[in-house]
C-alpha cells in the first residue's frame, strides 16, 4: 500500500496521463512540476520569468527552483494523504532533497513506477500531442484524439501544442532525459524502490500494470 508514488520516465512516456487518473482514483494529488512551471510561466511571476528561459530549450530548470518549489509544495497540509509525483525528480539532486524533505515530514517515497517506451514512440507522442488550455487534459492527434478536432472533450477548452513539442526541441529534452534523469533508475534501483511498466499499449493495461506495480493503491 504506497500513499507516495513518483512517475519516472522520458518525456512523452505517458506519465501525466496516467497520473491524472490514478490520483482520482487514489485520492491522492497529482503533482507535475511541468503543469507548476508552466502556470508560473502563464502568471508571469518570478518563477515563471526564471524557468520559461530553460524550458524554451527544453534544458531543466535548475535544481534550486525546483527543489525550493516542491519543498513548499510537498510541506502544504493537503499533500499530507499522499501524492503521485510526475516529472520530479528528474536528476540525483532533486531525489537526494526528495528523500531529505520527506523525511523532514516524517513520510516515505513508497515506490517509483519507470515506464519504459521506445525512442520512435516518444518521438510521435510528443509531436502529436495536444493539450487543453483550460483543463490540462492531454490528447495525441492520432492515437488519443478529441472528439471534436481542436476542442476538449472534458471542458470544451481549445487544445493547443506546447511550444517545447516541436522535433527540435523533443530530441533536445530526450537528450537532457538520458543524461540527467536515466541515472535515477540505478538510483532507484539501489533503494529497492524502482518497478518498472511497459508504457506501451492501451491506456487501461497499463493502468493495471501500475496498480499491481503499486499493490493495488495505496
Ligand atoms: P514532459 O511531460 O514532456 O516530460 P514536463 O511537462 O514534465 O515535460 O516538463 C516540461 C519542462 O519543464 C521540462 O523540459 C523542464 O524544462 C521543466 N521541468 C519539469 N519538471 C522539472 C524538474 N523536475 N526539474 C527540472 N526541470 C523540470
Ligand atoms: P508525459 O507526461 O510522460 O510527458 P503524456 O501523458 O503527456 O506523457 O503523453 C504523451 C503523449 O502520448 C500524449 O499525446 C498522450 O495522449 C499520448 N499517450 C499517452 N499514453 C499513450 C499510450 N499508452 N499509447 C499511445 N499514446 C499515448
Ligand atoms: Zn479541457
Amino acid at each position: 500500500m504506497s500513499a507516495r508514488v513518483a512517475f519516472l520516465g522520458p518525456p512523452g512516456a505517458g506519465k501525466g496521463t496516467q497520473a491524472r487518473d490514478l490520483a482520482q482514483e487514489w485520492g491522492v494529488l497529482h503533482l507535475a512540476t511541468g503543469d507548476m512551471l508552466r502556470e508560473a510561466v502563464a502568471a508571469g511571476n518570478p518563477l515563471g520569468r526564471e524557468a520559461k528561459g530553460y524550458m524554451d530549450k527544453g534544458a531543466l530548470v535548475p535544481d534550486d527552483v525546483i527543489i525550493r518549489m516542491m519543498g513548499e509544495r510537498l510541506a502544504a497540509r493537503d499533500a499530507a494523504g499522499g501524492v503521485i509525483l510526475d516529472g520530479f525528480p528528474r536528476t540525483i539532486a532533486q531525489a537526494d532533497s526528495l528523500a531529505k524533505l520527506l523525511k523532514d515530514l516524517g513520510q516515505t517515497l513508497d515506490t517509483v513506477i519507470y515506464f519504459e517506451v521506445s525512442e520512435p514512440e516518444l518521438l510521435r507522442r510528443l509531436t502529436g500531442r495536444r493539450v487543453c488550455r483550460k483543463c490540462g487534459h492531454t490528447y495525441h492527434l492520432v492515437s488519443n484524439p478529441p472528439k471534436r478536432a481542436g476542442i476538449c472533450d472534458e471542458c470544451g477548452g481549445e487544445l493547443y501544442q506546447r511550444d517545447d513539442d516541436s522535433e527540435a526541441t523533443v530530441r533536445n529534452r530526450l537528450q537532457v532525459y538520458e543524461r540527467q534523469t536515466a541515472p535515477l533508475l540505478d538510483y532507484y534501483r539501489q533503494r529497492s524502490s524502482l518497478k518498472s511498466v511497459s508504457g506501451e499499449g492501451p491506456l487501461g493495461t497499463i493502468r493495471d500494470a501500475i496498480r499491481k506495480a503499486v499493490g493495488d493503491g495505496p
